[in-house]
């Protein structure tokens, strides 16, 4: 078994991370690891992720409680006896596909765990929706936010979006500035759809913009982007598993002292 750490250019991950090397059993591997530890918060995290879609990620959050990292700093010993000893359990997650066309027929495909974006911050966008390869509106303003249930309490939280429990299987679609006047019309409020929809945004003519998949965002001469489950999925180690509701509150509610 192969197993390699990411962690924040911080003094305190880096101890952790020393720690980790001494008394994990498994082999030290960057290049093909089926474990990877991440060490800082749900950025780290994700970052982990797209970098080894195919191992099983473990989240030791360092900073405030992340939203996905598994073990607290006081529980590396956990960790530590559960990746020896595979007492581990596995979560996982779907995984949002997104085919993008630009202007010259090229296709970039990548898997988002929280959202995907398509994102323009100076000129207004204007994109026809399509569900299912039906007509659903013409959007006008910055953007449009599709998010997976993981994901709907980040980005898609701060556009207003709703929070989906993680047992449900959907794809949200969220706006982002749109503008409604009588000249344009759109249904402005989140769209909950079921997971085997699929969405398609399409632009009449190239469009500079960005399209974000989670914390990556690529500048591209945009066509269209369809967006679906594809069957692909991210896998998180776990000891104890927090209920979702208990994680909803405290990343949300209880206020830090
Ligand atoms: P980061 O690590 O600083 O993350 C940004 C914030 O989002 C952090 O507070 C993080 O804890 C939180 N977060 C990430 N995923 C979450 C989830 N599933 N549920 C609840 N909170 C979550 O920055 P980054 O590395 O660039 O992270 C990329 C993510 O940041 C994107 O996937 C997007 O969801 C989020 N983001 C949010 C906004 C916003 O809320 N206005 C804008 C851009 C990006």
């Amino acid at each position: 078994m192969n197993y390699c750490i990411i962690c924040r250019d911080q003094d305190k991950s880096q101890i952790i991370k020393e720690k980790l090397i001494e008394e994990i059993s498994h082999n030290y591997n960057e290049e093909s690891p089926q474990i990877v530890i991440a060490i800082g918060g749900d950025g780290t995290i994700l970052r982990a992720s797209h970098m080894y879609p195919e191992a099983i990620i473990f989240g030791i959050h360092t900073g405030h409680l992340g939203f996905y990292a598994n073990y607290s700093v006081d529980e590396i010993d956990l960790l530590i006896n559960d990746i020896n000893n595979n007492t581990y359990k596995i979560n996982q997650f779907d995984l949002l596909t997104a085919n993008v066309l630009d202007s010259n027929g090229n296709c970039i495909i990548d898997n988002a765990l929280n959202e995907v974006t398509i994102v323009s911050p100076l000129k207004v966008v204007s994109l026809d929706v399509y569900i299912d390869d039906i007509y659903f509106e013409r959007f006008r303003g910055t953007g449009l936010c599709i998010s997976t249930p993981n994901g709907s309490t980040a980005y898609n939280k701060s556009l207003n979006g709703c929070v989906i429990d993680h047992d449900l299987k959907t794809i949200q679609l969220t706006e982002i500035a749109g503008i409604n006047s009588n000249a344009y019309r759109t249904l402005s409020s989140p769209l909950v759809l079921s997971s085997k929809r699929i969405i398609r945004l399409e632009s009449s003519e190239a469009l500079d913009l960005y399209v974000t998949v989670d914390h990556i965002a690529k500048q591209v001469s945009f066509k269209s982007i369809v967006l679906k489950y594809d069957n692909k999925h991210l896998k998180m180690g776990y000891h104890n598993n927090e209920d979702f509701m208990r994680r909803i509150h405290r990343t949300f509610l209880i206020s830090k002292e």
